[in-house]
């Protein structure tokens, strides 16, 4: 997980701002005259363009595992903010509404993988201090602290590095803990897809250093080469650019 950059071309797409801000303002309506439960429109938070957007934006990757997506329809438009209940924690009941004002925010719409969306997640949203729960459009979701790294307002690997292949919360915080468990970052597939990616790496750093009396014409090879992997696997865009950012801090390049 790596902090995503919304650039500014990518404005927020013109269904949200126009047709989402309409039923935003009939869900308030309704609010006031007693609603809990809300019609929330997936042809709107979920449009094509919408969607478009949030991958390029996301550079084909799921926000919170960084798996490639491959093809447009493989991911799902994530609601950080659950839109329509929310948990404090897994005994927790349901709350309803959720953040339905949220549902067509463009700050609370993250593209997701469809095995992260499909989560232990689901409507667990846990604040850090639970008395000052927007649990209206009338209160202000910026007084809330989610217990949960969100991907584009915070840079996750303040919080999450990676022992090898497997995400660890730095200093065992909390934040990154239960952002690990309830996004399923540790789930054993996905380890071993980091898992066999990372080996690759591996082998050219083993390659690098164990041949004994390697002439220096090789070495500047090898090491032009491990630069090269460095410049590759560590960008924005790059696949688990987050776990190869932590190797590459623990096991710097030099000649
Ligand atoms: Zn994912």
């Amino acid at each position: 997980m790596i902090q995503i950059t919304r650039k500014e071309q990518f404005a927020t797409p013109t269904i949200l701002a126009e047709k989402g801000s309409v039923l935003v303002e009939k869900m308030k309506a309704e609010y006031a005259a007693g609603v809990m439960q809300f019609e929330i429109d997936r042809t709107v938070y979920a449009d094509a363009n919408v969607k478009a957007t949030l991958v390029k934006i996301q550079n084909y990757k799921c926000c919170y595992c960084e798996a490639k997506i491959g093809h447009i329809d493989d991911g799902d438009v994530e609601h950080f903010r659950p839109k329509k209940a929310y948990k404090q924690s897994e005994d927790d009941e349901l709350h309803r509404p959720g953040y339905y004002w949220l549902s067509y925010d463009w700050d609370n719409l993250l593209l997701a993988c469809t095995k992260c969306n499909g989560r232990n997640k689901e409507n667990l949203f846990p604040i850090m201090e639970t008395s000052v729960r927007a649990s209206s459009h009338l209160m202000n979701v910026g007084d809330e602290l989610p217990v949960f790294i969100h991907p584009v307002l915070e840079n996750p690997e303040l919080f999450i590095t990676f022992d090898n292949n497997v995400p660890k919360p730095i200093d065992g915080n909390y934040r990154g803990r239960m952002t690990i468990k309830y996004l399923g970052l540790d789930r054993p597939l996905l380890n071993e897809d980091r898992g066999e990616k990372l080996d690759d790496l591996k082998l050219l750093f083993t390659m690098f250093a164990l041949i004994p009396n390697t002439p220096p014409e090789l070495k500047a090879r090898a090491f032009k080469n491990l630069k090269k992997q460095f410049d590759t696997k560590t960008i924005e865009t790059a696949e688990y650019a987050g776990m190869f950012r932590a190797f590459f801090k623990k096991y710097p390049i030099s000649v």
